[in-house]
């Protein structure tokens, strides 16, 4: 028996935990945070999830016996396949024991490890692994990565990744070949970023397979801003070359693409991009990944921004000690600002005290708009700071998902005999969208087995 089970990412954007079970072999494809829920009853960080029971006590993370830190005896769970590095896809793996292995992208797995320590919020044995030793590089045994042409054979399944363009790097769709058929998951996938041919390579492959099934994503089936990432870079070119003091921008901390573009941006300007710390981190732990094409923290257009702070943490010094020179403080902003683009989001805001934006400085917001109540809260708070600095405010931003005609094209291409819409808060709206053709469309209700 061949069969789906969804828990998250049903009827709401992210938290994807889809359990593929084939005879004796269970796989999940995605094991991710679902931020949503966790807000309907948690108010970090007064009030948060101390341990996996309260998530499951609450219907959030599935309750398989055995899976999770604290159980008894091992889980029939035989891995975790991860998409891409995006915490509403891979968080909650935090909860799972060691023993459960993790499949994903080489540069997904830098991402995710990266990340990991450089935060500083979770309890020791919520942390992914022990990151006691080395930097978390002997520890983390218990990632496979991958790359494209790769096969995975996990028990009775075979999965074949793909990457797929999407607004962090490291991110895959997959042909997964089962007993009773083939699926095809897209993750979270786009057409219209710089790497638009690799989710092409998917959907051709995907055409190829004649699968049984298509588990897709549907964020943008509403809201769909219809902008590509090259008409961003235009755009933010555009208005750094006609701002006469400080540019500030905030967009999403893994978002590379949208880091180079800035980098780009400064350049072409004949500006400095300094980036926050936690950016640095992550292009000093990218720096060997010869796919990425990424720019090195020793290029000369690009500064590091030390917030002001009183403990500084192990990875911090390894910047200090790798890029002496690069670091600038909010002094060093404030006495040149006509030669800066600073890379400053709303948690950076009570360095504008000492910043102290000159008139004529602005700030260029370039991720995506409030989707919910408490994006909205944030937003406002922005707007405050922004008001008092007297920083104008530019949006500019392409999503990292598919835009609706292009996503009814590629299921039309892909031709499965059955679709599961993800990742969307109107899974419904895309089945009538979609209703002229051939493929049956099945929203998934969270925690109901769909046999193949
Ligand atoms: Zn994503």
């Amino acid at each position: 028996m061949t069969s789906l089970t969804f828990y998250g990412g049903t009827g709401e954007i992210g938290g994807n935990k889809i359990l593929l079970r084939d005879g004796d072999t269970s796989i999940f494809l995605d094991f991710g945070k679902n931020f949503g829920r966790e807000r309907q009853f948690y108010d970090e960080p007064y009030l948060s999830p101390r341990e996996e029971k309260h998530l499951i006590y609450l219907g959030i993370l599935p309750k398989i016996s055995g899976l999770y830190k604290r159980d008894e005896g091992e889980p029939a769970i035989n891995a975790i396949v991860l998409s891409h590095p995006h915490a509403d896809h891979w968080d909650y793996i935090r909860y799972v024991k060691d023993s459960v292995p993790i499949f994903c992208g080489e540069t997904a797995k830098t991402m995710i490890v990266a990340r990991e320590l450089a935060s500083t919020g979770q309890r020791t044995e919520y942390r992914i692994a022990n990151l006691s030793s080395s930097q978390g590089e002997q520890v983390y045994k218990k990632f496979h990565t991958f790359r494209t042409g790769d096969k995975l054979n996990i028990g009775s399944i075979k999965l074949e990744p793909i990457h797929v363009d999407h607004s962090v790097p490291g991110a895959y769709g997959f042909i997964i070949y089962t007993s009773n058929g083939v699926i095809t998951y897209t993750g979270d996938f786009r057409l219209h970023g710089p790497q638009a041919a690799m989710s092409r390579e998917f959907i051709d492959r995907a055409k190829q397979v004649h699968p049984d099934v298509l588990i897709t994503e549907a964020t943008n089936i509403v809201d769909a801003k219809m902008v590509t990432e090259n008409e961003v870079a235009e755009k933010i070119g555009g208005i750094v070359s006609t701002t006469r003091r400080l540019a500030l921008a905030g967009f999403y901390l893994n978002d590379m693409d949208r880091l180079t573009t800035f980098w780009q941006a400064a350049k072409t300007n004949n500006r400095q991009l300094a980036v926050s710390t936690k950016q640095a981190w992550l292009v000093h732990n990218l720096r060997d990944d010869k796919h990425l094409n990424l720019f090195g923290l020793d290029d000369p257009c690009i500064r590091i921004f030390q917030r002001k702070k009183k403990i500084r943490y192990a990875w911090e010094n390894i910047l200090m000690e790798h890029y002496p020179g690069k670091m600038v403080d909010a002094r060093y902003v404030n006495a040149h600002q006509d030669e800066l683009l600073l890379a400053a989001s709303f948690w950076d805001m009570n360095e504008m005290v000492e910043v102290q934006p000159e008139p004529g400085s602005v700030y260029i917001l370039s991720q995506s708009e409030p989707f919910n109540e408490e994006m909205e809260i944030d937003y406002n708070k922005l707007l405050n700071w922004l008001e008092i600095c007297g920083l104008p405010l530019y949006q500019v931003h392409a999503s990292g998902h598919i835009n609706p005609d292009q996503l009814k094209w590629a299921i039309q291409e892909i031709n499965p005999g059955r679709l599961y819409p993800i990742h969307t808060e109107r899974p419904r709206l895309l089945a009538t969208y979609i209703s002229d053709l051939k493929t049956e469309v099945v929203c998934p209700v969270n925690g109901v087995e769909y046999k193949l």
